[in-house]
């Protein structure tokens, strides 16, 4: 059985259970939590815990090995800048600058004064994938959130957008968890 790391927060307003990938188990209680209710929580949740890790099984064939983080860094940046340049101008918007990032939960995001930043995660997917992160932000520019409107603009870019939302659903915590080994 797995270790879980317990956190008592002061700004937890009720338990919070995560199973990340390649990391023990996490869960965060109220300050107030006991430690007789802790013990009782993750023993009614132990079989969910078990449940989560067994749906992580690598399928990537992922190397730490074989990948460096800077020559992914410089290619992320590379292909990125070619697909924002290239698509920003069909889609009618002005991006300022391109950050490439290492964020443990997120594939892109888009500042309001026109920063868009990616993950560097995203050469190890498929192109399209990559593509399909980088017009999505794009879109952001024009609209803000995820309303139907901007899914009706996603869509009058990348008629096939679902697939690679679907890829990211499917693989997205294993390459999010992805660590080089250097
Ligand atoms: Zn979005």
């Amino acid at each position: 059985m797995e270790t879980v790391e317990v956190r008592w927060s002061p700004r937890a307003r009720r338990w919070r259970l995560e199973v990340p990938w390649g990391q023990a188990p996490r869960l965060t209680v109220p300050q107030g939590t006991s430690r007789a209710g802790v013990e009782r929580l993750l023993a009614e949740k132990r079989p969910w815990i078990e449940d989560q890790r067994a749906r992580q099984v690598p399928r990537l064939r992922l190397d730490p090995a074989a990948v460096s983080e800077s020559q992914a860094r410089s290619t992320a940046r590379q292909l990125v800048s070619t697909v924002a340049s290239e698509e920003a101008a069909r889609i009618g918007v002005e991006y300022r600058r391109i950050r490439i990032g290492g964020q443990r939960t997120l594939w892109g995001s888009c500042s309001s004064r026109g920063t868009l930043s990616f993950n560097w995660r995203l050469v190890l997917a498929p192109s399209e994938v990559l593509d399909y992160v980088v017009v999505h932000e794009l879109c952001h520019l024009r609209v803000p959130n995820h309303s139907r409107h901007f899914w009706a603009l996603v869509e009058r870019h990348r008629p096939h957008w679902r697939r690679q939302r679907d890829w990211l659903r499917d693989h997205g915590p294993e390459l999010l968890a992805f660590r080089p080994r250097a």
